[in-house]
């Protein structure tokens, strides 16, 4: 095990009904809110009456930045920023899923940032100031509503890029299962393929000795395979729901790392399909996982025999390694496929046209990856075995 620091700021408010306390948990950051969201749903829900009621209750000013794409653009978190700086906002609330969090991160960086916010996706510069935010979360995925993590497109260079700051942490989260009983099966499945992914990134370690965070992840991952089936076969399941919504906080809140190299090589080559294609983050991983485990499991067997035997219970009696590996990897991709997730780029209208770019971008600053590093002719191996 390695050394580690374990950082987390984020309270989190948990159970039914509780955006009741929205108005005493936003209080103490002052009276001009800026409100962000996405597409609507939480207009179709009836959150947004909510949160309206709750933030006139405390006598805020609020203005509104609605339509937070999936996969949320740039020009979109400038119009953000600009609200902050013309209106003098305090205090940022975020209320959707991880595109609306991670947009009002960084607006909320951006705001007081006195250059492009992308600097910070690029490492041209650090967050060293930020408005506070806080979030009602709407759907599990991708840990957003507990760390410092943002993700942003920049559509006109078709660039996906990411930053982190401890001082993008929401001070709160709101975290009512219930809240997520309308997310359409699609969208559930993408969470629970991006909650595994999560999962997956720094479990697949070759770090020894780490039992209790090899554990942890196990944890999760059966947590999500059992309750996420039964989510997506009813929207209404309270106990799945709040499962499921723990399970992804949890996958990503910064329990898993804890002194273990993690990979994010997948997640680094899906955010360079995300970004040419605009798919769904979750359904790119539900491709691209598979074939990454198959492409480097041989770099650390043991991992990918435990994962097989203790996640999906394969039978190791009379086999190699090799095969029970690949029998863990082939059950991880016939899950995806069960629940409804694609399983090829192509099923997405995907062509090996922009292979050779996207390989390169992954890897501009060079190889990516721990459990093995892959350089960019493996990247290119990967997403041709994932065509
Ligand atoms: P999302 O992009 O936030 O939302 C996907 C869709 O689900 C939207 O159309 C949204 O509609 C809808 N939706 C959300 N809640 C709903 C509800 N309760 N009922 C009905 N529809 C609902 O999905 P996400 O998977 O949470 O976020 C994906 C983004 O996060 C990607 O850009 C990904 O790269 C990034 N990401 C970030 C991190 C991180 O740590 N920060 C980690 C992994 C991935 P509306 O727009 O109408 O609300
Ligand atoms: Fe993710």
């Amino acid at each position: 095990m390695n050394a580690f620091e374990l950082y987390n700021s984020t309270k989190v408010v948990f159970g039914e009904d509780r955006v009741s306390r929205l108005g005493e948990l936003v209080q103490p950051f002052g009276k001009r809110i800026l409100l962000v969201y996405g597409g609507g749903s939480i207009k179709n829900s009836g959150l947004y009456d909510q949160v309206k009621a709750q933030l006139a209750g405390i006598d805020t000013v609020v203005h509104e930045l609605p339509g937070i794409e999936p996969n949320p653009r740039l020009s979109t978190v400038n119009k953000g920023i600009q609200i902050c700086r013309d209106e003098d906002i305090q205090f940022i609330l975020a209320v959707g899923g991880g595109s609306v969090i991670d947009a009002a991160k960084a607006i909320a960086a951006g705001a007081l940032y006195d250059g492009d916010v992308w600097d910070f996706t690029i490492g041209k510069a650090v967050v060293k100031q930020a408005l506070p935010l806080g979030t009602i979360l709407t759907l599990a995925a991708t840990g957003s509503e507990m760390n410092g993590n943002s993700v942003i497109s920049n559509w006109e260079t078709k660039q996906k890029r990411a930053f982190g700051s401890r001082l993008v942490y929401p001070k709160f989260s709101i975290l009512d299962p219930k809240l997520t009983y309308t997310v359409p099966v699609n969208q559930t499945v993408n969470g629970i393929v991006d909650i595994m992914s999560h999962v997956f990134e720094q479990y697949f370690s070759l770090t020894t000795d780490t039992p209790l965070q090899e554990r942890f992840g196990e944890s999760i991952l059966l947590t999500v395979i059992e309750n996420g089936e039964k989510a997506i076969a009813n929207g209404s399941d309270y106990n799945a729901r709040a499962n499921l919504l723990l399970a992804g906080t949890y996958a990503l809140n910064g329990t898993l790392p804890i002194g273990v190299v993690t990979d994010w090589a997948t997640h680094g080559i899906e955010h360079e399909v995300s970004a040419i294609y605009d798919i769904a983050h979750g359904a790119g991983l539900a491709i691209i996982f598979p074939n990454w485990m198959k492409y480097v499991y041989k770099e650390r067997v043991d991992r990918f025999v435990q994962f097989a035997v203790r996640v999906w219970g394969v039978d190791a009696n009379g086999k190699t390694d090799d095969e029970i590996a690949l029998e863990g990897i082939e059950a991880t991709r016939a899950y995806f496929t069960r629940i409804g997730a694609p399983a090829t780029l192509g099923e997405l209208g995907i062509n090996d046209e922009n292979i050779q770019r996207m390989a390169e971008e992954a890897t501009q600053f060079g190889p990516i990856g721990s459990y093995k590093k892959l350089a960019k002719e493996d990247v290119v191996n990967i997403l041709k075995a994932s065509l």
